[in-house]
C-alpha cells in the first residue's frame, strides 16, 4: 500500500498506457501501467511519462469481461453474430462461442476469430453440424469422437470443453443418450461439457445425474417447467447433489433462459450461480431481451446483487473455468484486457424472457475498453 512509482517504466522507446485514478470494483482507486499488452504494475500513484488515460476515480475498471456463453459465428442462422458486434465493442473482451460449430465448421470458426479484435474461445458441439440445424442431436450418426480428438489436437488454446444441447426440440426421439455420448467424449478427452437445459424431454433430473464437477450446466435461471426448481420453492435434490459434486451453474440468459421469478427463487434458497453469460445472437440483440452483457450485468445488480459479486462473475470465475490464469484478475504479468465503465443513474425497464419486467434507477454503462495494449473508446452503447 503506498506506493509510489516514479519515472519510466517502460523501456527506452516503449510507448506505456496508464491508465490514471480507476476505481476497482472494492471501491479502491488505484493507476494501472501497461506496457506490450501485459499489466506491468498496479499503484496507488504514478508519476511519469506515458499516454496517460486519466478516469478521475468516477469510472469503475475491471478485468476484461468474459462472456461464456455466446454465438458468435457468423454462419449460421438465427444463433448467429460476430465476435466484434458481441464482444469488444459492448465492453466484452472475450466472448465464448456455446456450440455454434461443431467437428464440421470449428476449423473455419478458428479462422475468422484469428482476424477478430476481441478474445475468441470456443466449446465444439458434440454434434458435427453444430448448428447448421436446430435439431442438432436428432441424428446420433453426427455425433463422433475422432473428427472432435483431431480438431482438439489442433486447436487447443481454441477449444475450451464441448457443448450438448439437451432439449425436446433438439434431440428428436434419443432421450438422454445424446448427453451420455457427450460425456463418453469429455471423459475422454478430459473437457468440460457445458449442458443446454430446456423443455423435457429429457427431464432436469436425469440430466443433472450425468454432470460431474468441472461441467457446466447453462440455462441455471431458465423459467420452463423443467427448471431447477420445478414448481416448489426448494431445489431438486439432483441439483444440490451435483453442486456438491462441483458443478458450475451459467445463467445463458438467451431469448428464452432466464426469469426473474427464478432468479429471485435461487436468492430464497441460496443456490448460487457462478458465472453470468448472455446467450446473445444477433436477434436478442437487436430485439432484445438480452441487448447486450451491460443489460444482463445490471438486472443481477436490480436483484440486489453486490457489484463486485457481478463483475467477479464475469472475469475472474470464467477465466478460472476457461484455465486462463492471464485473463480475468488486474495483476501483474496478466493480459491488460479491461473494460471501463460507469454505474449511471438513470431509470431502466428490464425484461426476463417471459416478458416480466423489474424497473431498475441504476445502469451499468462501458465506455471504453483496453485490449492488444490499446484503449479502446466505446460509441455504440445501448440508446434508451
Ligand atoms: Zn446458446
Amino acid at each position: 500500500m503506498g506506493d509510489i512509482l516514479f519515472g519510466r517504466c517502460g523501456r527506452e522507446g516503449n510507448t506505456v498506457l496508464v491508465i490514471k485514478n480507476a476505481r476497482f470494483v472494492d471501491e479502491s482507486i488505484k493507476d494501472i501501467l501497461i506496457e506490450d499488452n501485459r499489466i506491468h504494475a498496479v499503484v496507488e500513484q504514478y508519476q511519469g511519462d506515458g499516454e496517460i488515460i486519466d478516469l478521475e476515480g468516477k469510472s469503475y475498471i475491471s478485468s476484461g469481461w468474459i462472456d461464456l456463453h455466446t454465438h458468435a459465428f457468423p454462419k449460421y442462422a438465427p444463433y448467429c453474430s460476430h465476435p466484434d458486434l458481441i464482444g469488444y465493442s459492448t465492453g466484452v473482451t472475450t466472448v465464448v462461442d456455446a456450440g455454434s460449430t461443431g467437428a464440421n465448421d470449428i476449423a473455419e470458426f478458428y479462422e475468422l476469430s484469428r482476424n477478430c479484435k476481441t478474445r475468441v474461445f470456443a466449446f465444439c458441439n458434440v454434434s458435427k453440424i453444430g448448428l447448421k440445424r436446430i435439431d442438432e442431436l436428432a441424428d446420433l450418426t453426427n455425433l463422433e469422437l475422432e473428427p472432435i480428438r483431431k480438431l482438439y489436437e489442433k486447436h487447443p488454446d481454441f477449444i475450451v470443453g464441448l457443448k450438448a444441447r439437451m432439449s425436446a426440440s433438439v434431440i428428436g426421439e434419443n432421450g438422454i443418450t445424446p448427453l451420455k455420448i457427450a460425456k463418453s467424449f469429455t471423459k475422454q478427452l478430459k473437457l468440460p461439457l457445458m449442458v443446454h437445459i430446456g423443455s423435457e424431454p429429457p427431464k432436469i433430473e436425469e440430466i443433472l445425474a450425468e454432470l460431474e464437477s468441472g461441467d457446466i450446466l447453462t440455462h441455471c435461471f431458465n423459467g420452463k417447467d423443467n427448471n431447477i426448481f420445478r414448481d416448489q420453492d426448494f431445489p431438486l435434490s439432483e441439483l444440490i447433489r451435483a453442486i456438491e459434486r462441483g458443478i458450475i451453474l451459467d445463467i445463458g440468459h438467451g431469448t428464452a433462459s432466464f426469469s426473474f421469478h427464478i432468479a429471485k427463487k435461487a436468492i430464497t434458497a441460496g443456490v448460487l450461480f457462478d458465472t453470468i453469460s448472455t446467450d446473445i445472437y444477433m436477434r436478442n440483440k437487436e430485439n432484445g431481451p438480452v441487448y447486450d452483457m451491460a443489460t444482463t450485468l445490471t438486472k443481477f445488480l436490480a436483484l440486489g446483487y453486490r457489484l463486485d459479486k457481478v463483475i467477479h462473475a464475469v472475469t475472474e470465475k470464467p477465466a478460472q473455468i476457461l484455465k486462463q490464469p492471464l485473463l480475468g484478475r488486474i495483476r501483474p504479468g496478466n493480459y491488460a484486457d479491461l473494460t471501463i465503465f460507469q454505474l449511471q443513474e438513470k431509470p431502466i425497464k428490464l425484461v426476463d424472457s417471459h416478458g416480466v419486467t423489474m424497473e431498475a434507477t441504476q445502469r451499468v454503462v462501458p465506455t471504453a475498453v483496453v485490449l492488444g495494449g490499446k484503449h479502446i473508446e466505446l460509441t455504440n452503447n445501448r440508446p434508451s
